[in-house]
């Protein structure tokens, strides 16, 4: 049987670690999540009690992780980390909960895909920290309640929209993430390269924090391959002309497009007379998920107000025709 626990930064890179945050001080960016976190957590020391549950939403690499291990360090109680796929049988979740300690956090990843029999497990021991067990079967069966320690649930997912209700609604903390500035993805990375051991200059740092897609994650890899060139091919610092020349040859265009990025647009452009066009075409001409595209490579290009996203299907904006240096047809309506 696979362990339906995840270790906290199981999918990252090792040196991935080095990177992250590790106290609320040194979280660059979110300023408004980030304030309201603040409080609430001091409160919840301050009673003694487990702090309400909190839903992270937003794109994938916003640092909704590593905000849910930050506020574990900063009640100074235990992180337990779980993803909704991960979640089989009811008795997978029963199990984590049951061996949970007073006010620990329990972090689930994509919650959106819990199955609904591991959601019903759920709703009790969020609402009253209980878990009902069904004992016995046919006429016979009987349902016992176990109490289990209050805990905080936090947790994350890239499609609100795909929430049951009654989850959603029994999350007392729900927080948007956004997209980085560049300003904020600029200190983000200039300590990121401190902590690499790689200075990067101002410019340098602002060239990679331009191209980043607004997104931590991103800029943290990118980062890192433009710190090999430097490496290799430099003086060991991040400079501009390094950045530059390395984003270049990685396939990252001026406003950090990548090539999954520019197929997105071409193909709306070309094929299809800059839309509409629905998102199920496009995910089957470009051989991608609808859901890749929905949680991935949309948000940002929305954000940019590139495309836009009409009930009959996907637009390119004037901004996204002029990105690819295109001319945008007259239309008859016009
Ligand atoms: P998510 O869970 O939203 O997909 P993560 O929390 O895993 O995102 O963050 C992705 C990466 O970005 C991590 O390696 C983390 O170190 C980095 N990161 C996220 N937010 C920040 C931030 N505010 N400052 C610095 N690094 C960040």
């Amino acid at each position: 049987d696979r362990d339906p626990l995840l270790k906290p930064d199981g999918d990252d890179l090792p040196d991935d670690r080095a990177l992250r945050p590790q106290v609320l001080d040194e979280f660059i960016g979110q300023a408004e999540a980030r304030a309201n976190l603040k409080v609430f957590i001091e409160s919840a020391k301050m009673r003694g009690e487990a702090m309400d549950h909190v839903l992270f939403h937003g794109p994938p690499g916003l640092g909704k992780t590593t905000l849910a291990q930050i506020m574990a360090r900063e009640l100074g109680v235990g992180f337990r980390m779980t993803s909704g796929p991960v979640l089989a049988k009811a008795g997978d979740l029963a199990a984590i909960l049951t061996n949970l300690e007073a006010r620990d956090v329990l972090f689930i990843d994509e919650i959106h895909r819990l199955s609904p029999v591991v959601e019903e497990v759920l709703y009790p021991a969020m609402e009253d920290f209980a878990l009902d067990l069904v004992i016995g079967e046919g006429p016979a069966a009987r349902t016992v309640r176990i109490d289990l320690q209050p805990f905080t649930l936090v947790g994350a997912t890239t499609r609100l929209g795909l929430l049951t209700t009654p989850l959603r609604d029994r999350f007392g903390i729900p927080t948007r993430l956004q997209f980085y500035t560049e300003a904020e993805l600029h200190q983000i990375v200039t300590r990121g390269a401190r902590l690499l051991g790689a200075p990067a200059t101002d410019d340098g740092a602002r060239e990679i924090a331009r191209r980043a897609r607004g997104t931590p994650r991103i800029a943290g890899r990118l980062l890192r391959r433009v710190v090999d060139f430097a490496v290799v091919e430099g003086d060991g610092r991040v400079t501009r002309a390094i950045a530059d020349g390395s984003l270049t040859r990685l396939g990252v265009d001026q406003i950090g497009l990548d090539g999954s990025d520019r197929r997105y647009l071409s193909l709306i452009a070309e094929n299809y007379g800059g839309g509409p066009v629905g998102i199920e075409t496009i995910a089957a001409a470009l051989s991608e998920s609808r859901d890749a595209l929905e949680e991935v490579i949309e948000p940002f290009l929305l954000q940019q107000g590139l495309i836009a996203r009409t009930p009959r299907g996907r637009t390119l904006a004037q901004k996204g025709w002029r990105h690819l240096g295109l001319e945008a047809p007259r239309r008859s309506d016009d």
